[in-house]
């Protein structure tokens, strides 16, 4: 029998007790802190730290749940997170007294989700945006230079990435500020200086690192996962008249680093194991230090939905999945620190815009409207080429499993004007 919480959970929650994704939250006068979603509630760690529910092991003697970020937690590694799991399902089943039957414990490790503000989930020291959906690189190399020549020479023999700004990552609901910057128009001769009036979004996810691995120590693939906490939603806010004309030759600057977005709640490997899929087989086969016996990814639902300030409800544009994702997150990782590269905990890794092979799938408003030749219809009436202000754009995920769903929540921010 399908293991269940002594609280009511709808059927269709993103967090039943099968999930138990980590974030930071910040109770109404009171310090952020480590908790975990379960239903419509956050489970307070740090309240269940100090009533020494973390004292295994494991733990190695330390108090990592009362901090303002997962950092300490995420350096313990997998057998703390695991434990913690195994922890809170078991004070959270249906048959254990120690909770259900007390409520003046249960008001104070319980808060509404409703009654807190969430907060970025981890100091993120370094971001990596990779560049790994096949249909993604294949349609924007389409535009770029024609069918023939979609794919750059590397694309299938390394994850193509990009270091990114960590300092401008936000947590989901910031709103996101129309960034201004050159721009070079197709007729003109010289840039001109000035708001961007082609701001699109990306559909990403995006791994955080648990434990990091040392300067000069690179992470054989078969022991990628043992570094990897969990995955959360991720839109790349991209500005594509200044990237056009920037990103030549050494990659997105400012049309990348002025905000990204993430959801609050980390959703664990172990989460999502039972939706754990092998990874399609790669024509050419790649480099050894890429090849994982085993190697997998995840089928998670995505899509993103556009409500712009006229609309009473969002419209969903984007429709795509996790498997569309040609690297694995393992592959992503390995390519990473083979250099001797150092990852550290709270570091972000991201997928790269998430396209599949239909129109439907498209994860950016650059694939979905052809670089502006095809302009969405929306059910109003109104039609976009690219992101307007007032408009909001969610990003929502999920896994359906067997009577219940491993979700992620939701990524969304609305677009205000220019300074
Ligand atoms: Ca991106």
């Amino acid at each position: 029998m399908a293991l269940r919480s002594f609280l009511e959970i709808a059927k269709d929650s993103d967090f039943p007790i099968q999930n138990l994704p980590f974030g930071v939250f910040q109770p109404k006068q009171d310090r952020p802190r480590v908790g975990v979603a379960i239903g419509d509630l956050v489970f307070d760690l740090s309240a269940l730290e100090e009533l020494g529910h973390f004292q295994s092991p494991e733990f190695q003697g330390r108090k990592v749940f009362s901090e303002e970020s997962l950092n300490s937690f995420l350096a313990l590694g997998r057998p703390a997170w695991r434990k913690t799991r195994e922890i809170l399902q078991h004070l959270l089943a249906a048959d254990a007294p120690i909770l259900r039957d007390d409520p003046i414990i249960r008001r104070r490790v319980f808060h509404a989700q409703k009654d807190v503000v969430m907060k970025l989930p981890a100091r993120i020291g370094n971001y990596t945006d990779f560049y790994s959906s096949y249909h993604h690189a294949h349609n924007v190399g389409t535009m770029l230079r024609g069918p023939e020549n979609a794919l750059m020479p590397n694309w299938k023999w390394l994850p193509v990435a990009y270091h990114g700004r960590a300092s401008s990552v936000v947590i989901s609901g910031t709103g996101v500020r129309r960034p201004s910057g050159q721009v070079k128009p197709p007729d003109a001769s010289e840039p001109i200086f000035g708001a961007s009036k082609s701001l699109d979004y990306e559909l990403e996810m995006a791994f955080l690192i648990g434990s990091g691995n040392s300067l000069g120590e690179p992470v054989p693939i078969g022991n990628a996962t043992d570094h990897i906490f969990g995955l959360v939603l991720m839109n790349d806010w991209s500005a594509r008249d200044i990237q056009a004309w920037e990103y030549q030759p050494l990659g997105p600057f400012l049309a990348k680093n002025f905000c990204t977005s993430i959801s609050p709640w980390v959703v664990t490997l172990e989460a999502l194991e039972p939706f754990r899929k092998p990874l399609p087989r790669q024509d050419p086969e790649p480099l050894p230090y890429l090849r994982a016996k085993n190697d997998f990814t995840f089928d998670i639902q995505l899509e993103a939905q556009l409500q712009t300030s006229s609309m009473k409800t969002p419209h969903v544009i984007t429709r795509t999945n996790f498997q569309n994702l040609y690297w694995s997150i393992a592959q992503q990782l390995a390519h990473h620190t083979v250099n001797g590269c150092n990852l550290e905990p709270g570091d972000l890794l991201a997928s790269g815009t998430i396209s599949g092979s239909t129109e439907e799938s498209r994860g950016c408003m650059l694939e979905l409207t052809w670089r502006g030749a095809n302009p969405l219809k929306l059910p109003n009436g109104e039609t976009r080429k690219w992101l307007e202000d007032g408009d909001t754009l969610t990003i929502t995920g999920w896994c359906q499993g067997d009577g219940y769903r491993i979700g992620f929540g939701d990524v969304g921010g609305r677009v205000v004007s220019a300074v």
